[in-house]
């Protein structure tokens, strides 16, 4: 069977050197000396001020909501995975949805404006396959009418906006480290922040507000990372340069091969290192779609329908149409892109498309 993305697992061997120093400390939890050290490590591989390690790239959002959205209507974007807006809705804030690029496959910046009310206190918006968002156009929107912006850069992982990591945009970036992400630690996650009272305040908040044993700083909730995590992140850690560069293999080959008369492919915005993340491909219909995905599934081959359907179709939010972001969702499909998948796979799935 060929998935749409396979988990990387490093040697067992390295695995077990980490969880060995587990065992000496004889401590699981609780921010030991592995979760440690995969933040000082990530912090200076991703080049930003500080990281905070996370149990999943969920809480973080969540956190980051109840600090800086309080309650409050939050633009955001119909085209990302389901916890971008249920993060939302669970912290009793409101989602105001604004239609997606059509090519770029982020928020239209261009229409946030007339998006914003009274009640409006953040924006939540998603690098979307680690593709950035106008971030420029999007802090000064945020200046202008005193809103806070919170990127879900699940994907951003090693993406490079202008030279600089795309977590160091808006107040705050979350990540997402679940297996099926580029970087991962079995389930995991982090956040960012520039502002050093800010981060302060959201380290609190992920771990039950402690400020000492006996002493709290304000409401808090159990985010915290455990060491067996960090262990597996920090075995995944010294492969990324040759997880990206597979990757790259893969992107360049389907690039090469696929036949682009009938499809399109989503636009990587400029001035960007991209991550190689994901490799979506836009069919002219929902039926071209549902036709080539019946036939690589006949083969074994699963590539899947991401982000479908488009998040404003929820049946826990307001329904208000998004007319391009439900016909993207409608019409994408994400094409298996893994370190180790072979070049007789990648054949056969660009023959199987092209012979659409
Ligand atoms: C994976 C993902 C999340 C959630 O991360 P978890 O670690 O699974 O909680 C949030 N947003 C986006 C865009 C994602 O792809």
């Amino acid at each position: 069977m060929i998935p749409v993305t396979k988990t990387f697992f490093p040697p067992i061997q390295e695995y077990h050197v980490q969880l060995d120093r587990i065992w000496k400390n004889e401590w699981l939890t609780n921010r030991g000396e592995l979760v440690k050290e995969l933040e000082a490590n990530l912090r200076s591989y991703l080049d930003v001020p500080n990281i905070t390690s996370t149990t999943n790239g969920t809480l973080p959002i969540q956190i980051a909501l109840k600090v800086l959205a309080k309650g409050g209507e939050v633009i955001t974007t119909p085209f990302s995975y389901v916890a971008t807006t249920s993060a939302i809705v669970w912290e009793n804030c409101t989602p105001v949805f604004v239609d997606i690029h059509p090519e770029f496959l982020t928020i239209d910046e261009t229409k946030i404006e007339a998006a914003i009310t009274s009640k409006t206190t953040a924006i939540l918006a998603t690098h979307v396959f680690g593709n950035p968002c106008n971030v420029d156009m999007i802090e000064k929107i945020a200046l202008k009418y005193n809103l806070k912006v919170i990127y879900d850069a699940a994907h951003g992982f090693g993406v490079e906006y202008e030279r600089k990591s795309l977590f160091n945009y808006g107040d705050v970036s979350t990540c997402s480290f679940h297996a099926t992400k580029i970087f991962h630690t079995g389930e995991g996650g982090a956040f960012v922040c520039q502002n050093d009272e800010l981060n302060k305040e959201l380290y609190y908040h992920h771990n039950f507000g402690h400020a000492g044993p006996a002493e709290f700083h304000g409401l808090g909730i159990n985010a915290k990372m455990s060491e067996l995590q960090a262990a597996m992140g920090l075995s995944v850690m010294p492969y990324m340069a040759k997880i990206f560069s597979e990757r790259k293999n893969v992107v360049d080959f389907y690039d090469e091969n696929l036949n682009f008369n009938n499809l399109e492919k989503m636009k990587i915005r400029s001035n960007t290192k991209w991550n190689y993340s994901y490799y979506p491909i836009i069919f002219n219909s929902e039926e071209a779609l549902l036709k080539a995905q019946d036939n690589l599934n006949r083969e074994n081959i699963f590539p899947r329908r991401y982000f479908y359907p488009s998040l404003n179709l929820l049946n826990y939010v307001e329904n208000i149409s998004m007319s391009v972001s439900e016909s993207i969702s409608r019409r994408v499909l994400c094409l298996p892109l893994y370190f180790g998948i072979k070049s007789e796979e990648l054949n056969r799935i660009t023959n199987k498309i092209n012979s659409i």
